[in-house]
């Protein structure tokens, strides 16, 4: 059985469909890319996932359940955006823990969890400084260590590496798949850059106009 179970789903803004009758399958360790333009859809389709948002029609369960029925904590998707939003005169390890911290977790559980995604994401020798000490590839690191620190059983990535140059893009890539074959956990990964999704995924959902435009294998497509 699938993971995440995506059937016929649509959302509409008024007379508009940002998502028209989507249905995706995803598989507990896959590395999947959703492709398309601009404007194709692929946000509103992570916000419906996340549960931050509503299908208008359609159902999307995780792991057997409604999204939209489980509480937000219980969810366990983590996110990572394009925008680092990290705080600037917070250091690393606060950034880091922030998440934690809204979940009211255990001082020592931080701490544990902290230190365990800085050592996956090779940050541990930088816990003390703020964000303005640290390289932009550093910097995205610590927003996917946010991403992951509270140890999701799905992550959601919108664009994560749009605003870093090309260089650091394509380290940035080989990490983000080498990450998600050691967590073993799918990674939902939004592009609008076709280099980036054949580069790093298993499966590419190319998205255009909301609708589901191809499915497959990344060499099945181009
Ligand atoms: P993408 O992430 O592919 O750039 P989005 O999912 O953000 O696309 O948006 C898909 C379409 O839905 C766009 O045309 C966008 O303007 C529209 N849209 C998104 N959110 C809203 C909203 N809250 N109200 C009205 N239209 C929206
Ligand atoms: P992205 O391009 O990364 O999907 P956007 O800047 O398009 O992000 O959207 C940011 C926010 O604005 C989202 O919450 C989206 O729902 C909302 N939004 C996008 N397009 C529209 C629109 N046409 N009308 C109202 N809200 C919109």
């Amino acid at each position: 059985s699938s993971y995440i179970r995506i059937d016929n789903v649509s959302r509409r803004y008024g007379a508009f469909k940002a998502l028209d009758d989507v249905s995706l399958d995803i598989s507990k360790e896959e590395f999947i890319a959703i492709l398309g333009p601009s404007g194709s859809g692929k946000s509103t389709l992570l916000r419906l996932i996340a549960g931050l948002d509503r299908p208008t029609e359609g159902r999307i369960h995780f792991e057997g359940k409604d999204v939209t029925e489980l509480a937000p904590h219980k969810r366990g998707i983590g996110m990572v955006f394009q925008e680092f939003l990290l705080f600037p005169h917070r250091t690393v390890r606060e950034n880091l823990a922030f998440p934690l911290r809204m979940r009211n977790e255990a001082k020592g559980e931080i701490e544990e969890r902290v230190e365990w995604v800085a050592g996956i994401l090779s940050l541990s020798t930088m816990l003390d400084r703020y964000p303005s000490q640290l390289s932009g590839g550093q910097q995205q690191r610590v927003a996917l260590g946010r991403g992951l620190v509270a140890r999701p059983t799905l992550l959601l990535l919108d664009e994560p590496l749009a605003n870093l140059d090309r260089e650091l893009r394509q380290e940035m890539e080989i990490e983000i798949r080498r990450y998600q074959k050691q967590l073993g956990i799918p990674f939902i990964y939004v592009t609008h850059n076709q280099e980036e999704a054949l580069s790093m995924s298993d499966r590419i959902a190319v998205i255009n106009n909301g609708r589901l435009e191809a499915l497959g294998e990344r060499q099945a497509i181009y």
